[in-house]
Parts: structure tokens; C-alpha cells; sequence
């Protein structure tokens, strides 16, 4: 269902009124790693709905590394976005990291968002399929693109026929960035599935200073759209604050993707 041979279209994968993956506009995604506090996410989204930012991030299930770092708001933080994004009219993705909380993310949420350490939790893709919202489904973090092909083809064919893929990076030996962006994914994903594709540079990457330039390598080479983190204090973030953008700087380079996109 996800192979490009199977239907000879592009999907459009639609999480608003007016915000769609995989049609002519880039969707641009942004907000921290983590919801902190509802002042946080006004500041987020007042300044990023004047930028052409299309819709907020922001995770209250989080997958983190160690079981004594904070594990993220849950329905408290469901419920802070939620607010944001009637208030200021931007959809609104967030994790999704086991089957018992589909349901209260999919009542607040716009798009679902599963995490690359759940790539193959295939109970959990299996139940997606009748979340009856999209779904952001992120690469592994040692999957190859077959595997995340077929990851994508458990939501799809269990019901759900809107996926959006998300390259976030892999791990390879080298670790200066945190982990390696496969571009030819991209490239790629965009030949053999039908299925919208966007980028994660700041989980690629781990460092501030290197997101603005893969990201736009990322639209040159065809993505769809991006999913970025920042903050309105970067260095005071509560989980992956090495590489979330000052507000400032994430407006920069959203104002920088256009030309690039006009290009391709
Ligand atoms: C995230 O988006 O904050 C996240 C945890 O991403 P990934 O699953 O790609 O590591
Ligand atoms: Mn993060």
C-alpha cells in the first residue's frame, strides 16, 4: 500500500483546514522537545504564527534515555496544547508512545506522532491504524528503509491512510552529530512511496548550529516539510536543549527556506 507502484499519486495528508503534507506548500512544524508549562507554548506559538510556521510540536510522552529524567507533562500537557492551538489556530503533533494513550492524545491532537524508538512496536502501528488521525511516523534509529517502509504499511493497512514519513537521522559509528541524516532516503522514499516525506534536522544533527543547514539541504533534496525544535530559552530546555533554536533563530531560517524551496 505504501509503494508508489500502487497507486500513481502523490498522497496529501491533511492535519487542518488550511495545513496538508505532500501538496505544492512546504509544512514547516515547530516547538520544543518537551511541553514545559502553558506560558512556554503561548510564547512558542505567538511567535511562530507569525513566521510561516504551519502547525507545533511539543511532547508530553516522552521516550527518554534514562527512567529518572523527566518523563514529560501527560494529560496536563495535552491539554496546554490543546489550548495553544485553538487559540492561536496551529495544528498541533505530539508522541504517542503505547496504545492505552491513543486515545486522549487523538481528542487533543491534530497529528499523532510515533517515535523512532517505537518504529516497529507493531501493536502500537497496528492500533494507529484506527486513530482515526495522521500519523508522523519517525525512521529508527537503526531502521533500514525497508523496514520503515513497512512500518508505514502496518498503520496503512490497518485503516489508516494517512501517513507522513519523517527522516530524523541514524546511528553510524560517528557521533559529533548525534546522529547521521540520510538525505538519500529521502530522495529515496520520494521515488518509491507515494507517502509525504519531512525532516527532523535538530534530532539529526544534536547541535543548534548545524540545523539551519541541513535543513535546507534537507528541501533541496525534496522533503516535504520540516520538523524543527526550539525554545524561548534554548539552553534552559528540559530535554534536548543542545540543539533546540532560539525562537529568532528558528523565524531565520524558515524566512531562509524560501528561495531554496523555489528552487527545487
Ligand atoms: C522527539 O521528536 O522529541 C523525539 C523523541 O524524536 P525521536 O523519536 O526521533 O528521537
Ligand atoms: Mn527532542
Amino acid at each position: 500500500l505504501a509503494a508508489q507502484s500502487h497507486v500513481n499519486h502523490q498522497t496529501i495528508v491533511k492535519i487542518s483546514e488550511t495545513v496538508a503534507f505532500g501538496g505544492k506548500e512546504l509544512v514547516i512544524i515547530g516547538g520544543p522537545c518537551t511541553v514545559e508549562s502553558l506560558e512556554q507554548m503561548q510564547i512558542v506559538a505567538q511567535k511562530l504564527a507569525t513566521a510561516s510556521v504551519h502547525g507545533l510540536r511539543g511532547g508530553v510522552y516522552k521516550p527518554r534515555t534514562s527512567p529518572y529524567a523527566f518523563q514529560g507533562m501527560g494529560v496536563e500537557g495535552l491539554e496546554i496544547l490543546a489550548r495553544v492551538r485553538s487559540h492561536y489556530n496551529l495544528p498541533v503533533v505530539t508522541e504517542v508512545m503505547s496504545i492505552s494513550q491513543i486515545e486522549v492524545v487523538a481528542a487533543h491532537a491534530d497529528m499523532l506522532q510515533v517515535g523512532s524508538r517505537n518504529m516497529q512496536n507493531f501493536d502500537l502501528l497496528k492500533a494507529l491504524g484506527q486513530a482515526g488521525k495522521p500519523i508522523l511516523l519517525k525512521r529508527g534509529l537503526a531502521a533500514t528503509i525497508e523496514e520503515f517502509v513497512m512500518a508505514a504499511e502496518y498503520i496503512l493497512s490497518h485503516g489508516n491512510p494517512d501517513v507522513v514519513l519523517c527522516e530524523r537521522g541514524i546511528r553510524s559509528f560517528d557521533d559529533y552529530t548525534r546522529n547521521v541524516l540520510d538525505l538519500g532516503a529521502v530522495a529515496a522514499l520520494k521515488q518509491i512511496t507515494h507517502l509525504p516525506v519531512i525532516v527532523d534536522p535538530s534530532h539529526a544533527v544534536g547541535k543548534r548550529e548545524l540545523v539551519a543547514p541541513v535543513a535546507r539541504a534537507a528541501i533541496a533534496c525534496g522533503a516535504d516539510g520540516l520538523i524543527i525544535e526550539c525554545h524561548p530559552e534554548p539552553e534552559k530546555s528540559v530535554s534536548d536543549a543542545r540543539q533546540a533554536l532560539s525562537l529568532e533563530d528558528m523565524v531565520h531560517l524558515v524566512n531562509s527556506l524560501k528561495p531554496v524551496a523555489t528552487a527545487v
